[in-house]
Order: structure tokens, then C-alpha cells, then sequence
């Protein structure tokens, strides 16, 4: 039974010509272009088909004119085979959305034409020749199924699916007569089979070749992409190549950036830039492990090499035309750094003197302790305290009083050296490191120290002058290497002074301490016997405008 039998029956004919209408429908309902020049195509190839079977018909009609039987056998043959070849063009629309590859094209016509003149001419066994116009339509309706599912991707696009399943139909319809209503030779099916296998080999080859292809001309779609990108950022931006630091791309912010032209890219490596060469061996070490780096602030120069300033890079390794490549962002944070260092010496400084803070003091004396130490050098820690401060603000009001502190804390930094250290250590005390002096010189500094704060003159709102003094306790180096504990020793003395009748000097002697457990605590000191000693008289050269000004408490 050949194809044309099948048509013979009416039912089949029936369900032909629907598969060919649903094809036609599929073809113009599809909404991708290709897969309907697909479609179209494919239909155009059931047509041939088609019309090969309607030949048979007339086989013995032609028998009577042509030369041989084979010559008419070829030419039917030769149609079919143009059929299949126009379904494979079909599904390669419909998978690749491109014509089919010429030499694959080529592969399979040859292949066909083998094995047309071998059944016709070589076999010459006229049940074969009736099995090719089943085999070939069917290699050809198989590839086009195969692309049909393939594209359909599970019922998301339902054209296809249709087509698809009409195709299938096609193939079951063509397949029946060969395997159940005749006998054929069994490598009948083995040919087949061999056919099918290489045709889904070159459908799948051609598939992975258009997909590299494809994917090369993305890669440098990308690549092209990323360029423009990478001009039009307001940040600047550089690609520095991994191997070798050249720089391949450089946008124009970063050409203003680092001073150079356009011209000069090539000429320059991306370390040029960099100040500090462990700056740069951290930011490669950290982008070795990995493979990018974020918020990473490097200090720069420009090509001229002026005065450097900072960058917050953004460091990727990724691939750029067939390089490994840094690409880094930057953003200029040199404002920002500023700023911080600003903040930063606020955080240290007290806000009404602008001398150092307690805190600061602290962390920084107890390095110069270690420094002193190990340099076996003396040093000293003097406190010291306003005398009857409390007098002065009740007299003259607290901005007198505030006016008189930021006054203390500018004679004591005038007074001293570079070297030296002055902070605000509470209220009205202040504490002050005197680096390299022996035991005596301390003594001497903070005496000479004492009469500069004396010599100050502070001016009433009314113009009244408010003269102050302080009483300064001494700390030598040699007892303690503890910064708190020198802090102590030297308050101990500063108490000592007060006992002792107030703007004066006192060295710590072993027997002082007092007892205070914490000098710094205000509420305690305030509480301390010699603190009680507020309204005695005689202990300050505040006296003077004490008489004149003071209210009683
Ligand atoms: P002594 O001679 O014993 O040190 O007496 P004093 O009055 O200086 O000591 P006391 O500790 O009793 O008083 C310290 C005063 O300093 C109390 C507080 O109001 C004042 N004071 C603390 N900080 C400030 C400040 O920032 N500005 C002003 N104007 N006064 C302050
Ligand atoms: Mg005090
Ligand atoms: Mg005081």
C-alpha cells in the first residue's frame, strides 16, 4: 500500500487535507515571522507531496510514453525528495530562525539522491522504491515536529503546538502502511532509523552553531554596549587590562580626572596613578581573592603629579574584548575625606576651649608614656585647676566664666612647646603632658605657667577687668607608667596646692595621697573637705575684684 492508498480511503483523505488547512491556518496565525515563512514553506512541501502520490496515479498512464519505468520512478523520487528538502528548510525556519545552512542543505540532498539511486538503479527492488515516498516525508515531517516542540516550549506558544501535532498526525498516517500493512526488507526500518539519526545529528549541530555564532555576536554586542556605557557615565571609569595594568578604556571624567588626553591612554598603566605603592598591592591582593572590591578609597595623583587626593573605587574583574580586565568606577571623595578629618579633630577638641578633650588626652599621653619609655625620657603630667572658678561665675556671670576658660587654655598652649600636650580635663581643669623634662624643669614649666595664667586679664561686660589664678599639682615621670595613675598624682599635688593657699605649684610626694578614689568625679570632689573651703579670702589673687564684685553666697 503506497501514500496515495491511504488517500484513497476517504476518512484519510479528509484528515490529509485538514492537516494541510491547520498547517495553512498555523502558518498565518503564528505571530513570529519565521516560524510562519517556516510553516508556509512546510506547507508548500506537503503540496509536493501530495501531488507525487496524485502521479502514481497516472503511473501506468506515463509508463506507456516514458523511456523506463526507473527514469519515471527518479523523477518521482526526485519530487519527493525536493518535498522533504523544503520541510527541512521548513523546521530550520522554525528552530533557527534562519535558512538552512547551504552545505547542510547540500549534506542532505546528497545523502537523499544516494539513496534514491541506490533503490532505484543498485537495489533495483521495486518495494524499496515504494518505501522511499514514505521515508523521505517522513525524515522531513520528523525534523519538522522535532522543531515544532522544541520551539513550543510546553504549550507556551499554541500555533506551534498545533502544527506540531498535525505534523505528527502526518507522520503516524505515513508510517502506518510501511510497518503494518506491508512487508518490507528489514533494513527498511534500519535506513530509516540511520536517516533519522543523522538528520536529528545535523539539526542539532546546526542548533549548536547558531547558537555560538549567535552568541559571538552578542559577546560583542555587549562589549559594544559596555563601551558606550562606560563613555556616557558621570562617573569616571577606567579598564585596566589584568595582566599587564595597560589601560584600554578610559571615559572622558577619568581622562579629566587623572590629566591625561585621549592620545596618552595607551601610554599609561593604571598603577601611574596610585601614590602609594601598598595602597595599590592591598587593592590587587583583596581583588585576587575576590574578583571585586567595593568602597575601596586609594589616594591618587594625576599624570602631572599634583597634589594628590582621593578616589572611593568600585574595582570588577570581568571579560572585555578577549581580556581579563580591572574595570573600576571611581567617585572622587576628596571633600568627603575632608570633611572627615575635620569631624574627626572635633571629636578630639574640646568645643569651648578648642584645646584637646579628656579622651583624647588619655589615649594620646598614654602613647607618649610608652614612646617616653622606651626613649628613657623624662616626662611630666600637671593639672590644673582654676582657683575659686565658682567665685567667678556667681560674680560675673558664665560667659565671663567661659570667656576666663578659653582664655586658661590659650595661655597654657602659647605657653608651652610643640611637643606638649594641653586638654581640657573637666569643668574648670585642665591637663597638661610635658614630654622630655626631668622632675624639676616640670616644676619650673608649670610655675612659669602658673604666672603667664596670672598675667591674663579677662574683661567684664562692663568692662571691669577679671584677673584669675590656678593652682597646678605635678606629676614627675619615674613612680608610674599608668597615665590614670600619673592623672591621680598630679591631682593629688593640684589638691595640695589648694590646701596650701591656692595659685601655687605642688610637686606629688608619696604622702599625699588623699584618698580620692576617683579624682575625676566632680560630685566627690565637690563633697572633699578642701573643696569646703570656698569662701576663704585670702587664697586669691581674685581678691582684688572679689571686694568689688563678689556677691555673697
Ligand atoms: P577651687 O579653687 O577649690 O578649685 O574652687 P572652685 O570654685 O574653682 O571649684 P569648684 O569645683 O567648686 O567649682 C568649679 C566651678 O566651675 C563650678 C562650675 O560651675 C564651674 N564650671 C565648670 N565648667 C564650667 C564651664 O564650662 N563654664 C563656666 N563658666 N563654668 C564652669
Ligand atoms: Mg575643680
Ligand atoms: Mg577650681
Amino acid at each position: 500500500m503506497l501514500f496515495w492508498d491511504i488517500f484513497g480511503n476517504q476518512t484519510q483523505i479528509i484528515i490529509s487535507i485538514g492537516v494541510l488547512a491547520v498547517l495553512c491556518f498555523a502558518a498565518i496565525k503564528v505571530k513570529d515571522l519565521k516560524i510562519g515563512k517556516g510553516l508556509g514553506l512546510l506547507f508548500w512541501s506537503l503540496l509536493i507531496i501530495v501531488l507525487t502520490s496524485l502521479m502514481q496515479t497516472y503511473v501506468g498512464f506515463l509508463y506507456e510514453y516514458a523511456v523506463s519505468a526507473k527514469v519515471i520512478a527518479l523523477a518521482e523520487m526526485l519530487l519527493v525528495l525536493a518535498g522533504t528538502m523544503l520541510a527541512i528548510m521548513a523546521s530550520s525556519y522554525i528552530l533557527m530562525n534562519e535558512p538552512l545552512n547551504s552545505s547542510v542543505l547540500a549534506g542532505f540532498v546528497s545523502v537523499g539522491l544516494c539513496l534514491i539511486l541506490y533503490a532505484i538503479f543498485v537495489a533495483d527492488n521495486a518495494y524499496l522504491v515504494a518505501d522511499m515516498r514514505q521515508i523521505l516525508p517522513v525524515i522531513g515531517m520528523s525534523y519538522v515536529f522535532l522543531s515544532l516542540v522544541s520551539k513550543s516550549k510546553i504549550w507556551k506558544y499554541p500555533a506551534e503546538m498545533v502544527a506540531a501535532f498535525a505534523v505528527a498526525g502526518l507522520i503516524l498516517l505515513m508510517l502506518w502502511p510501511m510497518f503494518f500493512t506491508q512487508k518490507y526488507p528489514w533494513f527498511v526500518p534500519v535506513d530509516l532509523l540511520l536517516l533519522l539519526a543523522f538528520s536529528y545529528f545535523l539539526f542539532v549541530w546546526e542548533d549548536v552553531k547558531s547558537k555560538l555564532v549567535n552568541l559571538r555576536e552578542t559577546y560583542r554586542r555587549l562589549n559594544r554596549n559596555i563601551g558606550v556605557i562606560i563613555k556616557s557615565s558621570p562617573f569616571p571609569i577606567i579598564i585596566a587590562r589584568l595582566s599587564d595594568d595597560a589601560l584600554l578604556m578610559v571615559n572622558q571624567n577619568a581622562l579629566k580626572l587623572f590629566g591625561i588626553s585621549e592620545d596618552e591612554v595607551a601610554r599609561y598603566h593604571f598603577k601611574d596613578f596610585f601614590v602609594d605603592a601598598d595602597n595599590r598591592k592591598l587593592l590587587i591582593d583583596r581583588i585576587e581573592k575576590n574578583c571585586e572590591v567595593h568602597d575601596f578609597e586609594i589616594l591618587v595623583k594625576t599624570a602631572a603629579g599634583n597634589t594628590p587626593f582621593w578616589l572611593l573605587a568600585s574595582v570588577n574583574v570581568i571579560d572585555y574584548n578577549n581580556d581579563v580586565v580591572l574595570y573600576a568606577a571611581f567617585q572622587d571623595i576628596t571633600t568627603r575625606k575632608r570633611r572627615e578629618a575635620m569631624l574627626q579633630s572635633q571629636a578630639d577638641r574640646d568645643p569651648l576651649t578648642s584645646v584637646f578633650n579628656r579622651r583624647y588626652f588619655e589615649t594620646k599621653a598614654a602613647e607618649k608614656i610608652a614612646k617616653a619609655h622606651e626613649n628613657k625620657e623624662d616626662f611630666a603630667i600637671l593639672m590644673i585647676d582654676a582657683d575659686n572658678f565658682k567665685k567667678v561665675n556667681d560674680t560675673f556671670g558664665h560667659k565671663i566664666g567661659d570667656k576666663v576658660l578659653i582664655e586658661l587654655a590659650s595661655v597654657c598652649e602659647r605657653s608651652l612647646r610643640q611637643d606638649d600636650l594641653v586638654a581640657r580635663y573637666g569643668g574648670e581643669e585642665f591637663v597638661v603632658f610635658l614630654s622630655k623634662v626631668t622632675p624639676q624643669i616640670a616644676k619650673l614649666v608649670a610655675d612659669r605657667l602658673r604666672q603667664a595664667i596670672a598675667q591674663v586679664v579677662v574683661y567684664a561686660d562692663d568692662g571691669k577687668p577679671v584677673n584669675f589664678t590656678v593652682s597646678i599639682g605635678v606629676a614627675p615621670s619615674g613612680i608610674s607608667d599608668n597615665v590614670n595613675v600619673m592623672i591621680k598624682m598630679a591631682d593629688d599635688a593640684m589638691y595640695a596646692a589648694k590646701q596650701n593657699g591656692r595659685n601655687r605649684v605642688e610637686e606629688f610626694l608619696p604622702n599625699m595621697n588623699s584618698g580620692l578614689q576617683n579624682p575625676q568625679d566632680d560630685a566627690e570632689r565637690l563633697m572633699h573637705p578642701a573643696f569646703a573651703k570656698e569662701e576663704n579670702e585670702e587664697i586669691s589673687l581674685l581678691d582684688g575684684i572679689e571686694s568689688n564684685y563678689m556677691i555673697e553666697d
